[in-house]
């Protein structure tokens, strides 16, 4: 049985310690194992308490962002691509200091629209340079997890195929896909086909509705999904990722273009996708126990 994470944005977009107390003590509430803490930024965040608080509530922790425009490591300016790659250790540090093992999310370059097709030497310069990020993250016993994300958010990692092409140019152990089910039900042929595809390579997942609310309540074939992590005998953490304009960060909102409110009550949304997953996974591996029993009553 998987393992199941919360993002730290169902709770509170803020960092204070009041906040992430609020946060960590809500997922620990209930029953979660791992909570992601996206864009946490060190110099905010006294990084010693919080990795002890982990350590009390035995909760895992993971770390998500997204590079910014001025630190994305595709660029043709060399500043810029060093800006992303100094981003990217230092992501990579807190995760270590933390306790962590996976930083996540749009590492292989900036997240948003693109106005410009991808070129090769795009391609190679984020390559290289991720390359020698994995280097010093293996080191400090970090994977990096390429989130796949839909065409509107960026214009390199857009299906699980062209992650598995990244990675394999890295030529990177520690480089591994990060997929998640709002941007794949936008992108993949088939969800459930584009896991068990890269079933080998899958280091993080997230779950999401496909307008990013409760799950169940979009047109996303969850069945389908579960059906393939039990496949794959998936065993790590699938995280709840869920955006409302109840919590708003700067720059995560805006990108990710979170414009309803899908809902107000976090903790009746949080209870309710635990036990979602945990029902789909547990229903998922009662079917693939069925279908390979005859059941012959003889
Ligand atoms: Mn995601």
């Amino acid at each position: 049985m998987s393992k199941i994470g919360v993002h730290s944005f169902v709770w509170s977009a803020g960092s204070s310690k009041d906040e992430l107390e609020n946060a960590l003590s809500k997922t620990y509430d209930l029953g979660y194992k791992l909570i992601e803490f996206s864009y946490l930024d060190p110099k905010q965040v006294d990084v010693k308490w919080l990795s002890g608080r982990l350590k009390e509530l035995d909760l895992d922790v993971a770390i998500s962002m997204g590079l910014p425009s001025e630190g994305d490591i595709s660029s043709s300016d060399t500043s810029v691509v060093n800006n992303g790659r100094d981003i990217l250790d230092k992501a990579v540090a807190l995760v270590r200091d933390l306790g962590g093992t996976k930083l996540a999310g749009i590492l292989s370059s900036a997240h948003g629209k693109q106005e410009q097709a991808l070129t090769k030497k795009a391609w190679d310069t984020s390559v290289s340079t991720l390359s020698k990020v994995a280097d010093r993250a293996k080191s400090a016993g970090v994977t990096l997890n390429l989130e796949i994300v839909n065409r509107f958010e960026s214009n390199m990692l857009n299906t699980a195929s062209q992650g598995l092409a990244y990675i394999e140019d890295t030529g990177a152990s520690n480089v591994l896909l990060h997929l998640d089910t709002f941007h794949m039900n936008i992108e993949e042929a088939d969800v459930g086909l584009a896991i068990r595809h890269a079933a080998d390579k899958i280091g993080y997942v997230h779950i999401g509705e496909s307008h990013r609310g409760y799950l169940g309540t979009g047109n996303i074939n969850f069945a389908g999904i579960f059906d393939a992590l039990v496949a794959i005998d998936w065993k790590d953490y699938v995280t709840f990722e869920s955006f409302s304009t109840t919590i708003v960060d700067k720059d995560l909102s805006l990108k990710t273009a979170i414009w309803r409110n899908l809902w107000d009550d976090n903790v009746a949304l949080a209870r309710h996708a635990r036990n979602f997953i945990e029902l789909g996974m547990e229903t998922a591996a009662i079917k693939a126990a069925l279908v390979e029993k005859a059941h012959l009553a003889l």
